[in-house]
Formats: structure tokens, sequence, C-alpha cells
């Protein structure tokens, strides 16, 4: 799978990372990431809509696994804040976080474009709502999501 990866104009600075953390993550399940450039947010107002954005994000890539690192912060309607988010191929990702909690949920968001679910154990899998939370958890699966991950890449390998 290709993983496209657009930013808005000045979270450019952290795409370069967030590449190589996620292919170290995800690489031995044949996941690649493409840089894909400058995707313009057509929406006001210091907060965006996640719910709005994902589907223009969806339209945009043309339904190509996409992940899109936003200037602004997200909320998702009737849910609140979210740091990122993702539904049917799409993921946002708020690029002001620290890098260290830039990293985890970008890992997060791209676990569940390859259909992982939230996960109780020690894992980058475990839902958190704040950057504290998010600097809890480790950087990488636990073995029953790898596991889970490498069962499901196989089975569609054949
Ligand atoms: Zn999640
Ligand atoms: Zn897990």
């Amino acid at each position: 799978m290709i993983l496209h990866l657009f930013h808005d104009r000045r979270a450019l600075a952290d795409v370069a990372t967030l590449k190589v953390a996620i292919e170290e993550c995800f690489g031995a399940f044949g996941l690649q990431v493409q840089e894909s450039g400058y995707l313009y947010v057509p929406l006001a107002g210091h907060k965006l809509n996640a719910a709005k954005l994902l589907k223009h994000l969806a339209r945009a890539s043309c339904r190509k696994d996409a992940l899109w690192l936003v200037d602004r912060e997200l909320f998702y309607p009737e849910i609140g804040p979210v740091l990122g988010c993702s539904a049917k191929g799409a993921a946002l990702l708020y690029g002001g976080l620290d890098p260290d909690v830039l990293a985890r949920e970008a890992l997060h968001e791209v676990g569940h474009l390859l259909s992982l679910e939230h996960c109780p154990h020690s894992c980058v899998m475990r839902l958190s709502t704040t950057p504290d939370e998010a600097r809890e958890k480790p950087a990488r699966l636990c073995h029953k999501c790898s596991n889970r991950l490498a069962l499901k890449t196989g089975l569609e390998r054949i």
C-alpha cells in the first residue's frame, strides 16, 4: 500500500520526519509513504471541522490512502477537539503538536488506515485525546496489533 502524505503550508517541516517514522513502523507490512505536496485547506476559522476536511481529502486524493498534516486545530462534530482522525482511507493530523506527540499520532492514524482499532495495551493504537496521553504511549505497535496486521497483510497477498 502507498500512503499519500499531504501538508498544509506551514506544516511542511515535519513531513520528511513523519515519512521516516511511518515507514519505520509500517514498512515491514508493505507500506510506503509518498510525499504528495501541498493541499489547500478550503475552510475558514481557527478550528477546522474534521468531518468536512476528511471528505475534502477523500475527493482531493481521488480516494487513495492519504494522511493530511494541517496547520490549524481540529474538532470533530459531536465529539470535540481531536489531535487527529481518520475515516475510510483518509486521515488528518494537527501539525502544531510537539514532535514526539506528532509522530505517535501519525502512527496511530496510519494504523487506523490499515484497519487497526483502538488497543488497551501499551501500544501506539491506544486512544489518546490529549497530548499528555499521547506522550505516555510507546511509538510502536504491541505484539497483538503487529500480529493482527501481519495476518491481514499476509492474507491480502494471497
Ligand atoms: Zn484512534
Ligand atoms: Zn496494540
